[in-house]
């Protein structure tokens, strides 16, 4: 459950940003089809699925892990993904005893290249500031309940550095495919807002 974090709408911000890129592309200085390009791009192709791929290769693949925690960027480049920006991406892998959750305290700052767009209460004050303040208290609020032998740690992103959880992968899902895997990481796990179960029968051999 997110709907504390949700902003309303306001047509203004919108209505900025429109009335900005008519001037841009007037003047000149940015192509309307490109920009087009662009959001497309992440509207579409980019997004969570991207990073639930990343993920249950870590999950089944030792080496790609690894690689994965040393440098985020380069491992993701292997698999066919990558950043526009070239910022650096680091894998922060929850552990048994450590959740990891990712916020931009100053703005919206957010793994593009592996999640996409960020959700609306992501880039929400309240989030922004209850992140650091009280962080199992915002995990509460998304139904993720963790006991006091768990250590939070909440890792604040910039635009040079943007991180990514690697959630743990759930028991019961032992000798699944990558694709299998795949389908039940969620974009709130990758954020750290969430936690991944395996769904019920998990054991049963794939259909
Ligand atoms: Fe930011």
């Amino acid at each position: 459950m997110s709907g504390d974090f949700k902003d309303p709408r306001e047509p203004g911000p919108a209505l900025r940003v429109k009335a900005l890129e008519e001037l841009l592309s007037a003047k000149g200085i940015i192509d309307p089809a490109a920009l087009d390009v662009l959001v497309d791009t992440y509207e579409t192709k980019v997004g969570p699925h991207i990073g639930a791929r990343v993920t249950a290769r870590a999950w089944v693949d030792r080496d790609f892990r690894q690689r994965l925690l040393e440098d985020g960027a380069q491992a993701i480049g292997e698999m066919g993904f990558g950043g526009m920006q070239g910022e650096d991406l680091m894998f922060l892998p929850n552990e048994p005893g450590v959740h990891n959750m990712i916020v931009c305290t100053l703005c919206s700052c957010y793994p593009w290249a592996v999640l996409g767009l960020p959700p609306t209460w992501y880039k929400s004050a309240p989030y922004r500031s209850r992140a650091v303040s009280d962080p199992r208290g915002v995990l509460r609020e998304f139904g993720v309940d963790l006991g006091n032998d768990v250590e939070v740690r909440v890792w604040d992103s910039t635009a040079e550095l943007r991180y990514v959880v690697l959630p743990e992968r759930p028991a019961g899902t032992e000798g699944w495919s990558q694709d299998r895997l795949a389908a039940i990481v969620t974009r709130d796990a990758l954020i750290g807002t969430g936690l991944i179960r395996a769904p019920d029968g998990a054991g049963a051999p794939a259909p």
